[in-house]
């Protein structure tokens, strides 16, 4: 039998989104030892826009442990009410 699968296969994950980074913790959590993400663009800033986390995604940033969450909700606004609005031709 040869080495655990986990310590040799080497995996490329293309792009530092949130599939790609998830998917890159994910492995990691389960004893991948070589990940390496490539990411096109240059620089994975802020880029001053807020985003929501439906509570399947905070959930999942939970679940993968290394403090993502904690870390998430330090910086969380909890949303008490939400209001959709928008103009819909022919309504
Ligand atoms: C305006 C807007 C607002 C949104 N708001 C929310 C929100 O509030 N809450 C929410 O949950 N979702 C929101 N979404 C959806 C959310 O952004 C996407 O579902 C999520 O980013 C998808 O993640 P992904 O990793 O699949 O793709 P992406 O985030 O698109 O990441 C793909 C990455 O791959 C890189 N890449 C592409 N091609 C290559 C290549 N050939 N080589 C190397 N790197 C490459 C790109 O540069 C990018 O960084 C919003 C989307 C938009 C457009």
């Amino acid at each position: 039998m040869g080495p655990p699968l986990a310590s040799t296969l080497r995996i490329a994950i293309v792009g530092a989104g949130m599939g790609g980074l998830a998917t890159a913790l994910s492995l990691a959590k389960q004893g991948f030892q070589h990940i390496a993400i490539y990411e096109t663009a240059s620089d994975l800033g802020f880029v001053g826009a807020g985003i929501q986390i439906a509570p399947n995604l905070s959930r999942i940033l939970r679940a993968l442990g290394y403090g993502v969450w904690e870390r998430v909700k330090k910086d969380a606004v909890e949303m008490k009410a939400v209001s959709i609005r928008g103009v819909c031709p022919g309504i």
